[in-house]
C-alpha cells in the first residue's frame, strides 16, 4: 500500500508516530534510514528521521549534517508512494525580529555547502529509469524559481494560523557545510546576500525532492540567533529550544497533513517530464 504523505524529521524530531511499522529500504544509493509508517492526524503517512543511520532499525541523531545520504533519504520516500513530504528543519536566526521559538516557512534557499551530491542526474542516470517519464536525457536542469511547493507552504502557514503558533510566512534558508557552526564574518556575509536564516540540511533535500517530481515544504524552528547575534550558539541550546517548540511543531504538523489535496494543482509534480 503506498503512502502519499511524507515528513522528514530534522534535529529533535526522531519519533512522530505512535504506532508503526518500520521499513528500511534499499535504493540504487543506498539503504534509507528506518522509516516508520502509521496514521498521524487521522492520515497515513511515512516519518523518516534525517539523522538517523542508514540500515540501523535505532531512531536517533547519529549522522552529521554533511554526511547523510540524502539520495536514498528522498527516493526511498519516492518508491513508498511519497507524492507530498513536509521537512521540519532547526535554524539559527540572521534576523532580531525572527526570534527563537518562531517557525518560518521558507521559501527560497541559498546553498553554501561544499562537499555533497546534489543531483540524482549526475550524467548517468535519465528520468525514463528513475521515474518512469518517458525522457531519456542525460543532462537535466530542474527550475527552482519557486523551489518549496506552493501548496504545501499554504497548508503550513493556515496551520500556523490555525494552531495559534507565531511563524513567518517566508524566509531565505541558507544551508552551510557544517557540522561546525558559523563565524559572526560568514553570518554577516550571509545576511547582506539576502538570507533569514541558516541550517546545514535543507540543501540538497529540497533539490532531490523536486528532481523527483515531489511536492516538498519545510517548516524550520527557530532555535538561536546565530553567531555574532548572540554571545555563543551550542548544540544543547539548539535542542533545548526545538524540544520546547515541539508540542506546537507536532499539532502544525497534525492540521497540516489533514489538509493535504488529494490533487494539487501546482506543477512541482511536472518539473521533470
Ligand atoms: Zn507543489
Amino acid at each position: 500500500m503506498k503512502v502519499r504523505v511524507a515528513i522528514i524529521g530534522g534535529s529533535g524530531l526522531y519519533k512522530l508516530l505512535e504506532k508503526a511499522e518500520h521499513v528500511i529500504l534499499d535504493t540504487p544509493f543506498g539503504k534509507t534510514p528506518r522509516i516508520d509508517i502509521g496514521y498521524f492526524g487521522g492520515v497515513r503517512v511515512a516519518f523518516l528521521a534525517r539523522h538517523a543511520m542508514p540500515g540501523s532499525m535505532k531512531v536517533a541523531h547519529e549522522v552529521p549534517p554533511h554526511r547523510i545520504n540524502f539520495r536514498a533519504n528522498i527516493y526511498g520516500l519516492k518508491k513508498l508512494g511519497a507524492e507530498a513530504i513536509i521537512a521540519t528543519s532547526a535554524c539559527g536566526s540572521l534576523r532580531r525580529e525572527l526570534e527563537p521559538g518562531d517557525f518560518v516557512i521558507i521559501d527560497q534557499f541559498i546553498d553554501m555547502t561544499k562537499s555533497r551530491t546534489y543531483t540524482f542526474y549526475d550524467g548517468t542516470t535519465t528520468p525514463k529509469e528513475l521515474l518512469g517519464v518517458d525522457k531519456e536525457d542525460l543532462v537535466v536542469h530542474i527550475d527552482v524559481t519557486e523551489p518549496y511547493c506552493p501548496t504545501l507552504r499554504r497548508i503550513l502557514i493556515e496551520a500556523c494560523k490555525k494552531v495559534g503558533v507565531k511563524y513567518h510566512e517566508r524566509g531565505c534558508y541558507v544551508c552551510t557545510e557544517g557540522p561546525r557552526f558559523e563565524t559572526p564574518a560568514e553570518i554577516r556575509f550571509f545576511s547582506a546576500i539576502g538570507a533569514d536564516v541558516v541550517g546545514m540540511t535543507n540543501v540538497p533535500e529540497v533539490i532531490l525532492a523536486r528532481e523527483l517530481n515531489i511536492h516538498y515544504a519545510t517548516i524550520a524552528v527557530v532555535t538561536n540567533y546565530a553567531a555574532g547575534l548572540q554571545r555563543k550558539v551550542t548544540q544543547e541550546e539548539v535542542i533545548e529550544i526545538f524540544n520546547r517548540s515541539m508540542k506546537k511543531l507536532v499539532k502544525v504538523l497534525e492540521e497540516a497533513v489533514r489538509n493535504i489535496p488529494g490533487k494539487f494543482t501546482c506543477e512541482c509534480d511536472k518539473a521533470v517530464h
